[in-house]
Order: C-alpha cells, then structure tokens, then sequence
C-alpha cells in the first residue's frame, strides 16, 4: 500500500490537539475543528492558551463533546506551562514510558491518545492499540477479546523490536520501512496521506516501524477487516488469516479458551 506518511499535521503541537479531538468523533469532524482552530490561530500551545475557553469550546465544536474537549486542551496547556515552561521539545525529552505515566494522570487522556500523543508527537517508542489493530490480532487469532490493551501494545512492541534488531526488512538509508516492490493499488489514493510536517519528523528507526505499522493496520481494518464480514478475498493480509477470520466473524471463539497474545516479528 506503499508509504501511509502518519501523521497528518503540520507539527507536533498539532498531533496533541488531533488526539484529543478525534475521541469519540469521525476524523472529517477533527478536520472541522482543526480547520476552525487555524482560522483563529488557536493551533499551537500559545494559540490555546491566549484563546478563551468559550471560544475555544465554539471553535472544537463540529468534533463533539466540545466542552469536554475544550477543557481538556487548556488542562494540556496548562500542564506544560507548569511543568516545562510550556516547551513541547521538554516534555517529549522525558524516557517514553515516565511520560506515559504522566499523561495517563490527565484528565482525558488514556492509554489510546497518550500512545498517539507519544508515537506521532513525541516520536517516541511506543504502540499505539486501538480498535482497528484489536480487530485485525483477534479474527487472526493472535489475542481475544479478554486481552489487556496492555498485553497487546507489549507484545507488539517486543515482536517489533526483534525485528528490528535482526534489521528485518528495512532501509536504513532513509530510515523508512522499505515497500520492497512497487505498491499495489489496494486503497483509494485518497486515503493515503501526503507526507506532512509531522510524518517527516526525525524518529528513531524503531518508532518508524510503529508509525508505519500502525498506519497499515489503519488501512487494513478500514478497506479490507471492516466491522461485520471482513473482505478477506482482496485483503493484502489474507495469506496469513487461514480460515480464522471466517471463524471469528461467525463469532465462534471459545471464550474459555483464553490466549496470551503471541505476535511474532514474523507475523507482524
Ligand atoms: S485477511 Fe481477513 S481477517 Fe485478516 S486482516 Fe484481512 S480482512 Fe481481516
């Protein structure tokens, strides 16, 4: 599917705002607000913190919940002033997994958005888990619906470490995941993003695995694993699902039958 150039914004500061705003809500609504933002040039940490929460709640409003999530990004906000003197560069020089810690403690935010905000701000070492990538592991019988987010985001991180140490498959004079042949037109073009301030960021060759691993799993589960019947037939995945997927979208899994989740460097 070729190169998928995650994230889509034009900076770090940027990717947080995304983070929040897509709780919840249809990316289409994130660009609302993200569009309304930049017109008011609210989109950076002095931009939120200049604007009044009134205006901000009217300016996040298309993504929903925009109080919620007006509130949420002057806590970000003030935090960082507290904390860092309000330098993002600061906080994401904190090891991944102590700001981790520290983003769980803020209000909204969960395991989800504070490993977006670590992988495509901070480019940082860490997975991201959500639906899409749960979906994918289950119906290929990798993890069930009883496995941990963070069993999944641990077995991930370690299958693709491995593969890295082994230098499986990369191209270490771009520091890009290689597409070893030309990319087969599997997805509309549309849905593939243009390389973006954020997807050029400099990333250790690790975190440019996660980045594109998950922007895969992304386009995957969207064009191909979608929710009800997955399209197994034209799936770039289907050599690897041997009949699982047919048996977990009749909903056969035995549930007593609990899995530890067991990803390979080779399977992913
Ligand atoms: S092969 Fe089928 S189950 Fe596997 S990812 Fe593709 S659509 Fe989903």
């Amino acid at each position: 599917m070729g190169p998928q150039h995650w994230w889509p914004a034009g900076s770090a500061f940027e990717v947080v705002a995304g983070a929040y705003l897509t709780q919840n809500t249809a990316w289409g609504n994130v660009e609302l607000a993200m569009a309304n933002l930049r017109r008011a040039d609210a989109l950076s940490v002095d931009g939120i913190r200049k604007v009044s929460l009134e205006e901000l709640e009217q300016l996040v409003r298309p993504a929903g919940y925009f109080r919620q999530k007006a509130a949420r990004l002057k806590l970000f906000v003030a935090h960082l002033d507290g904390h860092y003197g309000g330098s993002l560069e600061q906080m994401f020089a904190r090891p991944a997994e102590e700001l981790r810690v520290e983003l769980l403690t803020l209000t909204g935010i969960g395991p989800e958005t504070a490993d977006s905000i670590l992988l495509y701000a901070a480019n940082l070492e860490v997975f991201v888990v959500d639906s899409y990538a749960r979906r994918i592991f289950e119906r290929h019988g990798m993890v069930d619906d009883g496995t941990g987010y963070e069993e999944i985001r641990a077995a991930v991180q370690r299958a693709l470490a491995e593969s890295v140490e082994e230098g499986q498959g990369l191209d270490r004079r771009q520091g890009q995941l290689p597409h070893l042949r030309a990319p087969e037109i599997l997805v509309p073009e549309a849905s593939v993003h243009a390389p973006s301030a954020a997807s050029r960021m400099g990333r250790s060759e690790l975190a440019q695995r996660y980045n594109e691993f998950h922007a895969l799993i992304v386009q995957t589960a969207k064009h191909f694993c979608v929710k009800g019947e997955p399209r197994c037939e034209s799936c770039p995945l289907r050599e690897m699902s041997e009949g699982k997927a047919a048996a977990t979208s009749r909903g056969t899994k035995d549930k007593n039958n609990r899995k530890e989740p067991h990803l390979t460097n080779r399977e992913v």
